[in-house]
């Protein structure tokens, strides 16, 4: 297939084109690196399969040639509103990336008759209420709280995906990925792995906010890509949740960092930066996943660490 993905240069698109061209794919890029970077795609410059367009989605989007599968990742991730690549510092791009972006690229996939997958998240189910998140729980979002860029952003964008698939036809998809952490994420971005990782690979305490007892579900990024490519692989329109399912507090988080890194330093407790809306319980429900595609992750969070810390170390200098 050629294949169209949008966020390439980010962290969870870069790994997506290197598995897709593992697979025999053409792929074309497109980033704006407002939160990506060209060292994610570095790599692949000499790459006659890849070809890379600097463009901003949220405006029309012309790619040349066939496209027969689009994945659209890009979207500012982060939640912390103290990180500059936090969508909380960037609120109309995010949600021109998550309605316009998405837009644009279903008119790609309607015009290509391409099967398009959409990047959406847990956060469409808020601060939830039902534990775990199963596909048919319709979420707990306030529309005007601050995490709502992002959040609405996603819930139109799937809206839309069903509105083109039901009313255009269009072949659709959606992932509804949960917390996934590895190689190329942001030093910088503000999110609970890199900023306890770099911080316990520095020597330093932990940054905990609030008492740490918000409970999250961490996916390794290969196992995560790995549901991903079985999803654009079958004819599944519904969502799928893809995450793993084993839910720790974020306490017991950090403390699994300081153990897995030897770092002596301890946990510093923190108020909480982010608003009142940091959602308290988050596990994804995969038995969609497991029966639709046969999937499940298998990498627990000990060796994911270890996979992740070489990219740290060398972003670090402490390689
Ligand atoms: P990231 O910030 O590393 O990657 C996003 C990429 O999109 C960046 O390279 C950025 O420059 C690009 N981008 C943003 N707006 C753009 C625009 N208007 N035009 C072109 N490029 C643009 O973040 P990530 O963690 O790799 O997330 C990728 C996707 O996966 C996002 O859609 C995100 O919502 C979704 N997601 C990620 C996670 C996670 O845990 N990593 C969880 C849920 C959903
Ligand atoms: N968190 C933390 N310390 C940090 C960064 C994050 O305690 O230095 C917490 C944050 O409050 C949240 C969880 O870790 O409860 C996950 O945060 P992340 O930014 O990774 O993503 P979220 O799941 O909130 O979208």
């Amino acid at each position: 297939m050629r294949i169209l993905i949008t966020g390439a240069a980010g962290f969870l698109g870069s790994h997506l084109c290197d598995r897709l061209l593992g697979d025999g794919h053409d792929i074309i890029g497109v980033d704006n690196f407002i939160t990506g970077s060209p060292d994610n795609i570095a790599h692949l410059a000499n790459n006659e399969k890849f070809e890379f367009y600097k463009r901003d989605v949220s405006n029309y989007i012309f790619v040349p040639g066939q496209v027969d599968a689009i994945l659209h990742f890009a979207s500012p991730a982060s939640p912390n509103p103290q990180s500059k690549s936090g969508y909380f510092n960037l609120p109309i791009q995010t949600m021109k990336a998550g309605a316009l972006g998405t837009h644009n690229c279903l008119g790609v996939a309607r015009r290509e008759g391409s099967r398009f997958l959409l990047a959406s998240t847990s956060e469409i189910y808020g601060d939830p209420e039902v534990h775990p998140q199963s596909e048919n729980y319709p979420g707990n979002v306030d529309p005007i709280g601050e995490r709502a860029v992002y959040d609405e952003a996603k819930r139109f964008a799937e809206s839309v995906t069903m509105a083109y698939h039901r009313f255009h036809g269009v072949n659709t998809s959606i992932v509804r990925i949960f917390n996934t952490y590895g190689p190329r994420m942001d030093l910088e971005d503000g999110r609970a792995l890199p900023n306890l990782l770099k911080q316990a690979l520095l020597g330093q305490p932990l940054t905990v906010y609030g008492t740490g007892s918000q409970t999250r579900s961490f996916c390794f990024v290969d196992d995560l890509v790995d549901g991903i490519v079985k999803l654009l692989y079958s004819d599944e329109h519904l969502p799928v949740n893809i995450g793993n399912p084993v839910e720790m507090s974020v306490l017991e988080f950090a403390e699994a960092i300081n153990r897995i890194t030897g770092n002596p330093a301890g946990i510093t407790f923190m108020e909480n930066a982010r608003s009142a809306r940091d959602p308290q319980r988050r596990q994804p429900d995969i038995s969609r996943a497991k029966e639709i595609l046969n999937w499940e992750p298998k990498v627990d969070l000990d060796e994911g660490i270890r996979r992740t810390i070489p990219f740290f170390k060398q972003k670090l200098g402490l390689a």
